[in-house]
């Protein structure tokens, strides 16, 4: 690839920044944003960092139409030594081309995608808060913005990355849910969009999570598409079961979102021998592990919450609670290692973690 240099054009004054403790998801956002077009013609170009602000796009754009678009999340952490960190970025970025792939959206370069993301950081650094479990959310996304209704692969793109202050996402340490298996609506099939991460999948989600969210829950578990028999992902996140000493996750069977905090559970369960398989599990035979006895955890696992230990899994009129409705250890263990590596408080045999680069860090005095 060519050598790209990043245009900066920096905001006149700051934005106050929240108090650590009133942090919320992705409700505030920082001083700067970075952005880069595409056109059929020149390819991804004009990359630059500009004060955070609205967009003006043609309404009839292809993105409001049609919905072409995708987006990634992850994180920026402070460590004790006040340096920021990004947690497998690269995955990320690789995971976005995938999901391009699908969605018919020119790639981006992986290793400049990343280099942009630590310029924006370094640049934005004091927006990192340093409450325990606060972090910086980093929002990449790419929306198709060719005015034209003709359905089509748009010929125009922008990239654009946003910053948000997010509190922890639990206020009083890690906490069971309540989940409602989901019998009626489906969250994707084999064959559709499901492995990427698109806008679309979220939308056509919303209607199965709000009905259930009513009856309290905080989510639901969703089936596949096909036979409503095995289990996908709950919410927004990948599954894990443990049963009579063994963890199970749905294997990536082309409806799945390929997660990177499921990635990094493999990895350390691997790592600590405890056995992990990838495969097919059916809501019977959880169920039938409840009714014997075996059932000893079960949780979900995603950027935003990293462990969501389940605590209740309602299925055809039955309750399950699941270990007494309390964290289980080995969902404590898996949070609090991956909170330990990504928080450089713990080692980091597994080589996850990326240093954002300081050097760019000067720009903030030019100012
Ligand atoms: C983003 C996402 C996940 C979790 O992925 P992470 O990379 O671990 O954050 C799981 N399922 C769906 C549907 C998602 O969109």
């Amino acid at each position: 690839m060519e050598e790209r240099t990043i245009h900066m054009e920096l905001c006149s004054s700051r934005k106050q920044k929240p108090e650590s403790s009133q942090l919320e998801f992705g409700k505030v956002f920082t001083d700067h944003m970075f952005i880069m077009d595409y056109s059929d013609e020149l390819g991804w170009h004009d990359p630059r960092i500009v004060p955070y602000q609205p967009l003006s796009i043609d309404p009839s754009a292809m993105v409001f139409h049609y919905g072409q678009s995708v987006f990634e999340g992850l994180k920026a952490y402070i460590t004790p030594e006040g340096d920021a960190q990004l947690f497998r970025p690269e995955k990320n970025f690789h995971r976005l081309n995938r999901s391009n792939q699908r969605l018919c959206i020119p790639p981006i370069d992986e290793e400049f995608g990343i280099k942009a993301i630590q310029q924006l950081i370094a640049l934005e650094k004091d927006w990192i808060p340093t409450a325990e479990g606060t972090s910086l959310y980093i929002r990449p996304f790419i929306i198709s913005t060719e005015p034209y209704l003709g359905v089509a692969p748009s010929r125009h793109y922008k990239f654009i990355v946003i910053l948000s202050p997010v509190g922890a996402y639990y206020k009083e340490g890690i906490n069971p849910i309540k989940i409602a298996v989901e019998n009626q609506y489906v969250r994707t099939v084999v064959g559709g969009t499901g492995e990427a991460k698109t806008g679309g999948n979220y939308a056509s989600s919303l209607k199965a999570q709000e009905d259930v969210a009513k009856k309290g829950f905080a989510q639901v578990l969703w089936l596949d598409g096909v036979e409503r028999k095995y289990i996908e992902e709950v919410g927004s996140m990948n599954v894990f079961f443990k049963i009579n000493g063994e963890v199970v996750t749905p294997a990536l069977n082309g409806s799945i979102l390929e997660g990177v905090t499921r990635n990094s559970v493999n990895q350390l369960l691997k790592h600590w021998n405890i056995p992990v398989e990838e495969r097919a599990i059916s809501m019977e035979e959880v169920y039938e592990a409840y009714k014997n006895g075996t059932l000893e955890e079960a949780f979900g696992a995603g950027t935003a919450a990293v462990i969501s230990p389940i605590g209740q899994l309602a299925w055809n009129d039955e309750d399950l609670v699941i270990n007494n409705g309390e964290t289980g250890d080995l969902s404590k263990r898996l949070y609090d290692t991956l909170t330990g590596i990504q928080y450089g408080r713990r080692d980091d045999p597994f080589g996850w973690v990326v240093k954002v680069d300081d050097s760019n860090i000067h720009l903030k005095a030019s100012v």
